[in-house]
């Protein structure tokens, strides 16, 4: 990104309509996310949108139906602060069957207004100013803004491209005496790759020894391919009782607009992560609870989202293997991720820009999620579409 670029960018800092008033930003550095940004160009260019994740699809009937009769139930008034019992113990449920480990829904199980409130307050109850808190770039956009507004500061770690892998020995050597939490994301956002058992042992080995607290983000625990086995921190004993792990219903019943999540713990954390969220939102809609409580007692929804994202992502990439576009490894999120560098030596903000603009296909820059800037030079694809969403894509792109 260029520094113009950057300015252009960052322009929605400043306050509008108050003269007088100069608040002292306390994230100078920080714009309009990238998501808004490439939606809002997408929609005034008439782009096809494969930039924000979420789908062109319909989120299943018979959960809107869920939600209609809760509402005409009369179930309109604050629920409780932690969430409604039925719901908490439905997801208790889930987490045994799938993870083979029983938490307390009174205690250990909080629903939250989306997994971006249950971030906000995981990392808002784990760092105290003057904590240094360890990420991994690209890193998910609202990790760093959350921690240094907690007073934190933020040490990033490079993934090692292509494959995005995390070097543990880095880590280690990364842990000073400040340093207090550790955020892991699996399946990742934005470079598709996933954490294995040789990860989760290697986190558990280093947060052990240095006694430093874990949030996991697994809002797509259940977009995963090829096979592999989602290696959530809830299987690990010697995580679980240091983390907060945190999910999201947006992305496993394709209803990203609902904001639902929850956040798992155990009860020391969650006592903390419940006075933050108390003053945060307090609750969450209560008839998308009482909706969703109902909708999860069928595991089969999840259960098929492995084979049928995998689909689109297969689609995608053979669609795209004829192009210029080189297709990076993807295990699982619904996204892909392109090398486009034998098209064109700009930077990705630039080419993401062009893209949209000239040819009406709007993507992400993944340079935005490294601190600093790293460029090599891909754009995140979003495939959460139907196949004639991303035939009409494929069509520009195998052009370029
Ligand atoms: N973490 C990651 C990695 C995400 O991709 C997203 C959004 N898709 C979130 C957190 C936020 O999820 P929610 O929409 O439930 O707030
Ligand atoms: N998580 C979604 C993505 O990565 C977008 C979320 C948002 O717009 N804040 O595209």
């Amino acid at each position: 990104m260029t520094n113009a670029q950057r300015e252009d960018y960052h322009a929605s800092l400043e306050i509008a309509g108050a003269p007088d008033l100069k608040l002292v930003s306390k994230l100078p550095d920080v714009g309009t996310t990238i998501f808004t940004v490439m939606s809002r160009l997408a929609n005034e260019c008439g782009a096809i949108n494969l930039s924000q994740g979420f789908p062109d699809f319909a989120c299943p009937e018979a959960l809107v139906d869920e939600v209609t009769r809760a509402m005409r139930e009369g179930h309109n008034q604050y629920p409780p602060m932690a969430g409604i019992e039925s719901l908490r113990q439905a997801i208790a449920r889930k987490i045994e069957a799938l993870y083979g480990v029983r938490v307390d829904p009174e205690t250990e199980v909080t629903v939250v207004s989306g997994a971006t409130e249950g971030l906000y307050n995981a990392i808002t109850a784990a760092i105290r100013p003057g904590d240094e808190a360890i990420i991994f770039d690209p890193a998910y956009d609202s990790y760093d803004p959350v921690i240094r507004l907690a007073g934190g500061s933020t040490r990033r770690i490079a993934m090692r491209y292509p494959e995005y892998a995390i070097d543990w020995d880095e880590v280690e050597d990364s842990v000073s005496p400040r340093t207090r939490l550790i955020i892991v994301n699996s399946p990742h956002n934005p470079s598709g790759a996933i954490l294995r058992a040789a990860d989760m042992q290697a986190l558990s080995g280093i947060a052990n020894r240095h006694d430093l607290c874990i949030i996991s983000d697994e809002v797509y625990e259940h977009i995963i391919f090829d096979g592999e086995e989602h290696q959530s921190v809830l299987r690990y004993p010697a995580l679980r009782e240091r983390a907060f792990a945190i999910f999201s219903f947006g992305k496993t019943y394709h209803a990203t607009g609902w904001k639902v999540g929850y956040c798992v713990a155990p009860p020391a954390l969650t006592a903390e992560y419940r006075k933050i969220h108390q003053f945060n939102t307090f609750t969450t809609c209560t008839p998308m609870q009482h909706a969703l409580a109902r909708f999860m007692e069928n595991s089969a929804h999840y259960l098929e989202l492995p084979a049928f994202y995998q689909a689109k992502r297969d689609h995608l990439r053979e669609s795209l293997r004829d192009s210029r576009l080189r297709a990076l490894p993807c295990s699982g999120t619904y996204f892909q991720l392109f090398d486009y560098s034998a098209i064109s030596d700009k930077g990705d903000y630039d080419f993401a820009q062009r893209l949209t603009r000239e040819h009406g296909v709007a993507v992400i820059p993944v340079s935005v999620f490294h601190g600093d800037h790293t460029d090599h030079k891909v754009i995140r694809v979003c495939f959460a579409k139907h196949e004639a969403t991303l035939d009409r894509a494929a069509a520009i792109l195998r052009r370029l």
